[in-house]
């Protein structure tokens, strides 16, 4: 027997939710669906957003409705247009093998005579924003003495967004003795009261730990330099070529200018905020839910509620003014069971507001490491390759130009062809990494940057005491980290004291080592042999970038290609540029400060 069905959802709604892919319940569906089902009592659900709370509460409203009615007969409110729409959407969908199910979706931004005509027409189920429920109410065009469920969505959401005063008109509008059924991703005092105030007795249940985040995500944070944080992030979006992420900034402009940038350097990004118009808004999300879009910047209120699945990436630009908003944000990934990542990139000084963020969501960051252009191409080069596997050939269609491709490479052997398809895509990384440098931020440079006013760097933007070496040994070697210490060490003579990190990778491994040894390191290897094979110890600036002594800068060259990906950095030295965020502006005036 379908596990949904021994829940007591009718067949109907079950074969329909099955189709929609539902196998087996979600932990909150399991345990909220019986409860609700008795329709005999008010509901506080703690759960995330992407945990399945939308048919936790819809399967039971389907149950206890009585469809021959045409009535208001449930009112769902939620934050969003975006949410209401899922909302709506998702109801029509699990009722679909039902006749005679209304459902109407009332939000601003959109013509009010079409949800006025729909609301005439009959209606058993209205998903609703507050603002416009309220004008709606306020026309006296809609009647809510039969209604008998109240669902508050989002609840914390909606409470931030400062639509308690609504929340209260609307509800003293529907009769004493409707249930109401409250979710919740976060129980912040306000929407405690809210349970207080409006529910007698509810049953309560939480899924996961209160103010958990979902543990599907994993949340990392890279520590950077206020002026590289830009070029870190294109590195981090570049080693994830299958990247579909949401990147969060805090201001409007903060977005806007981020957006601009990367859509200059080539990457397929667009910005959601609050000065764009409903239906530039509607645009965006359209593009970005069809996938035309890989990344979307937005702020805080412009994202809530966005519901789209398969998010891989959750990227905090900057992090959030409100600790609580850290939750929002990292929800819009791993939602229905799928796993996803939270990025946090921070400077130095932030770190204190990672270890809160920890203490909140109950979990602890794993400090990344910004990857270097080596690795970088590494990347996009083999997820190339399996692109070229994985395509589609259309023998039929191909066919008749076969004759002419093969005439064209016939003096090219197959290592020739491989050779050129994948430089076609790859030069651009290889030609925009070849002297990338590392952005990540030592532990010394951090101590540094704490006490620095005003970022000061050298001209390469590193500022360090150790140099990065290359070694063409890595694990496929046998080599652990503390292995290949030992044989530098040996090699060089020099004491474990002299080197700094060590960044082990297959074939070959960078490690820093003190300025003042890097000669007596280099010569040291001048003769070494490993297993008959020569070793060779190479300032790692010819090979990634690094800190090479003497600190070149590379910067001039990165801007000589520009338009396509990878192809131009963004000017961001002190004066044009970015500028640091660091807490002069925010986007709701008066806001409270949580950190
Ligand atoms: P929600 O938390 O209601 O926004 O749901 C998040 C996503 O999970 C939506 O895309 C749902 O379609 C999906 N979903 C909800 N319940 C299930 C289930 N039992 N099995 C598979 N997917 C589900």
């Amino acid at each position: 027997m379908n596990p949904f069905s021994q829940l007591g959802i009718r067949h109907d709604v079950v074969n329909a939710i099955t189709a929609l892919g539902f196998e087996k319940p979600t932990p909150i569906q399991e345990q909220a669906i019986p409860a609700l089902l008795t329709g005999s009592s008010d509901f506080v659900g703690l759960a995330q957003t992407g945990t399945g709370k939308t048919a936790a509460f819809g399967l039971p409203l389907l149950e206890l409705l009585d469809f021959s009615q045409n009535s208001p007969q449930a009112l769902v409110l939620c934050p969003t247009r975006e949410l209401c729409l899922q909302i709506a959407n998702d109801l029509k969908n699990f009722s679909k093998n039902i006749s005679n199910v209304h459902v109407v979706a009332v939000y601003g931004g959109a013509s009010i005579s079409d949800q006025l005509r729909q609301i005439r027409r009959g209606v058993q189920i209205v998903v609703a924003t507050p603002g416009r429920m309220l004008d709606i109410i306020g026309r006296k065009a809609i009647d809510f003495s039969g209604v008998r469920y109240v669902v508050l969505d989002e609840a914390d959401e909606m409470l931030n967004m400062g639509f308690q005063e609504d929340i209260n008109d609307i509800l003293s509008t529907t009769p004493e003795e409707k249930k109401t059924w409250l979710f919740s991703a976060t129980m912040p005092a306000e929407v405690r009261r809210i349970a207080k105030n409006y529910m007698t007795d509810p049953f309560e249940l939480t899924v996961g730990t209160k103010n958990t985040g979902n543990a599907n995500i994993d949340h990392e944070y890279y520590v950077v330099r206020p002026r590289d944080k830009y070029a870190a992030f294109k590195r981090i979006v570049d080693f994830n070529p299958e990247i579909f992420g949401i990147v969060f900034c805090r201001t409007k402009i903060e977005t806007q200018e981020i957006a601009e940038a990367l859509i200059k350097d080539g990457y397929n990004a667009d910005s959601l905020h609050g000065d764009l118009s409903q239906q530039q808004r509607d645009k965006v999300m359209k593009r970005y839910r069809e996938r035309s879009l890989q990344l979307l910047i937005a702020t805080d209120v412009a994202a809530r509620g966005i519901d789209v699945n398969d998010v891989t990436h959750v990227i905090n630009f900057s992090l959030p003014d409100e600790i609580e908003n850290y939750t929002h944000r990292s929800g819009r990934t791993a939602r229905a069971g799928k796993t996803g990542v939270s990025i946090s990139l921070v400077t130095a000084k932030e770190l204190g507001k990672i270890r809160q963020i920890e203490r909140v969501i109950g979990k602890q960051f794993v400090k990344a490491e910004i990857p270097n252009g080596f690795d970088v191409c590494e990347k996009q080069l083999f997820a190339l390759v399996h692109k070229v596997k994985a395509v589609d050939v259309n023998d039929e269609q191909i066919g008749q130009y076969l004759p002419r491709i093969m005439d064209e490479f016939s003096e090219f052997s197959k290592e020739d062809i491989i050779k050129h398809f994948a430089s076609l895509e790859f030069n651009r990384f290889l030609d925009y990494y070849k002297n990338a440098p590392d952005l990540n931020v030592s532990a010394s440079d951090a101590r540094g940057e704490k006490g620095a006013k005003g970022d000061r760097f050298d001209r390469t933007g590193y500022k360090s005491d150790f140099t990065r070496l290359f070694i063409n040994l890595g694990s496929v070697d046998d080599f652990t980290r503390g292995d290949i210490l030992g044989y530098i060490c040996n090699t060089a003579q020099i004491s474990g004291k002299n080197i700094g990190k060590i960044d082990l990778k297959g074939v070959y491994t960078f490690f820093e080592v003190e300025n003042a040894v890097v000669d007596k390191v280099t010569s040291g290897f001048q003769q070494a042999d490993f297993n008959g094979r020569s070793v060779r110890v190479e300032l790692a600036g010819d090979r990634d970038g690094g800190s090479s002594r003497g600190g070149s800068s590379n910067r001039g060259n990165r801007s000589s290609r520009s338009g396509g990906r990878g192809g131009r950095e963004r000017e961001r030295d002190s004066g044009g540029g970015f500028r640091d965020f660091s807490g002069k502006r925010r986007e709701r005036k008066g806001e409270r400060k949580k950190w």
